[in-house]
């Protein structure tokens, strides 16, 4: 049987999640989730748990869109939002972006029918790609135009897959893409 270690002659009731010493009831403080000890440094452990709860759902730093977060993610501390494909650390407050793989931008366009387009074509050539702004876009397109983001090792093929859309846009080329009625010569 334990004992607290300021009372001897107590019962110890749980142990400091911090410095790992067992103390009785009187001595313990009930953190977020675990037991705190009367220690200057384990207060401030406990201090620290509480900042580090991570909230049921985050803003996406980049393109602020709300992502609920997964037991998994919690765990992690790093989710991926589905809407810009960021990966972002949630173990700081405010969320931050992690550049894992390397993205560059592509081009950029203000207008909403030229960006489905792209997407498509570039979802069709099986490219790894982000919008970055979009929601901007659609809010107020005078704000900042979206930026396309590929993936770096795969730009060249993505270059190469928008040469067409460069095309189309001029008009030069003849229309291989029929499945879209969108004004393509703004
Ligand atoms: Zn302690
Ligand atoms: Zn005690
Ligand atoms: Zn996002």
């Amino acid at each position: 049987m334990e004992y607290c270690i300021n009372h001897p002659e107590k019962e110890a009731y749980s142990v400091c999640h911090n410095c790992g010493n067992h103390y009785c009831q009187d001595c313990l403080i009930e953190g977020g989730e675990y037991y705190y000890c009367a220690k200057s440094e384990c207060r401030n452990a406990m201090k620290n748990e509480k900042l580090s709860e991570i909230p049921p759902q985050i803003v996406c730093p980049s393109c602020q869109s709300v992502i609920a977060i997964d037991k998994n993610e919690r765990l992690k501390k790093l989710v991926r939002c589905p809407e810009c494909d960021s990966l972002i650390n949630i173990a700081v407050n405010p969320p931050g972006i992690v550049k894992d793989d390397k993205f560059v931008q592509i081009l950029s366009s203000m207008n909403q029918g030229d960006l489905g387009i792209i997407k498509s074509m570039l979802d069709d050539g099986g490219i790894d790609y982000f919008v970055n702004g979009e929601n901007f876009l659609s809010v107020d397109p005078l704000i900042q135009p979206a930026r396309i983001m590929v993936r770096e090792d795969q730009f060249d093929e993505a270059k190469n897959i928008l040469k067409d859309f460069e095309l189309n846009i001029f008009g030069v080329s003849s229309n291989q893409n029929d499945d879209e009625d969108e004004d393509l010569e703004s």
